[in-house]
């Protein structure tokens, strides 16, 4: 008989397609009436399948009192209290590495966009400006000094493509990275009054809330340029629209935003800002890669009893 599994977050309906030929698979979603299903059904359901968006509160989990595994589409762990699921017994998988190539890409084509102002000058020349005027020069990447926060998987992968455009890379984290070749600023205010551009790419969660305050956005200062591909919960956005509306930093290329996918008006308003709307993992073959390893997590957790990508609890 096949092991019942909860689909409590979206994912694709190729992956869902997958995961019905091996289990049998209910989607939380499409109950008219969610909560009431649980409390009926929950006691059924051996597996939960979500996203790292979504994640999946407490409640969910106590609401399975059988549950045993959840296998997560992602690498950000801010949404699942591992550690409560852990100790129900559940464990819980997730899909960390086969992303790290395409956020590292992203990030730095934000980081190229902002400083070039290849969105702002594509802008300009379908408003038709190009034939009144050439475009403003904007600033040389190529050099520059890149403070990286966050030294982890991806923050690797960043610091590694910085070194193909002859960039000085430091970076800042709670702990020295040992086998990194780059230096570590343990000052987060010294890192960002190094840095021409700062890359944002720790853990998001209560432990990084507000990160990047207004103090590190007055270091970083009038020709520093910002680049979150973190969390939208890492950076104090309001500071950031502040900073940037009265020009204490240059710009800014953001994948990720405090209430998703709402992007304070005042963003939008401004040219010098690169808007991506959380696409940093959203190629064919990275997002396969990932619903490759939300499905390999739970086979793996069901015929041998270990996942292959465990969330660590901390
Ligand atoms: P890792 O766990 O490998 O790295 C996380 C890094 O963050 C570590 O170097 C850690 O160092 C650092 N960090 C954590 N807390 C702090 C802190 N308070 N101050 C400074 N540094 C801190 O994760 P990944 O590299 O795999 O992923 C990083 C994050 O990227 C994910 O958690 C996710 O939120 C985000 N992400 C975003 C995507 C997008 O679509 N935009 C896609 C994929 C991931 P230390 O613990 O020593 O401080």
């Amino acid at each position: 008989m096949k092991q019942k599994l909860l689909v409590a977050g979206r994912i694709t309906p190729t992956l869902e397609t997958r995961l019905a030929g091996a289990y049998d698979v209910t989607n939380l979603a499409a109950q008219a009436d969610p909560a009431g299903y649980l409390e009926a059904h929950g006691a059924e359901f051996a597996a939960l399948v979500t996203n790292a968006a979504s994640g999946v509160d407490n409640a969910t989990i106590d609401a399975l009192p059988n549950l045993k595994v959840i296998s997560s589409f992602g690498v950000g762990l801010d949404r699942i209290d591992v550690a409560h699921a852990n100790a129900r017994g559940v464990a819980v998988g997730y899909t960390p590495d086969v992303l790290n190539d395409c956020v590292a890409d992203l990030a730095i084509a934000l980081m190229l966009d902002t400083a070039r102002g290849l969105s702002a000058s594509d802008r300009y020349v379908r408003r038709g400006e190009w034939v009144k005027a050439p475009f403003p020069l904007m600033r040389k990447v190529s050099g520059a000094n890149l403070g990286v926060v966050g030294m982890g998987r991806i923050g690797r992968a960043i610091a590694e493509r910085a070194a193909g455009f002859s960039m000085d890379v430091r970076y800042h984290t709670r702990r020295v990275v040992a086998d990194a070749p780059w230096r570590h600023e343990p000052s987060l205010v010294e890192l960002a009054r190094w840095a021409d551009f700062l890359i944002v790419i720790t853990a998001g969660g209560a432990a990084t809330r507000h990160l990047i305050d207004a103090a590190v956005l007055d270091a970083l200062g009038p020709k520093g340029f910002l680049v979150n591909v973190a969390r939208g919960s890492v950076v104090d956005e309001q500071a950031l629209v502040w900073a940037l509306k009265e020009k204490r930093i240059a710009g800014a290329g953001l994948d990720v935003y405090q209430d998703e996918p709402n992007v304070p008006q005042e963003l939008m308003a401004l040219d010098n800002v690169v808007l991506a709307p959380h696409i940093a993992s959203g190629t064919l073959e990275t997002r396969q890669a990932m619903a490759d390893r939300v499905f390999d997590n739970l086979h793996s957790f069901f015929a041998e009893g270990r996942l292959i990508s465990a969330a660590p609890a901390a």
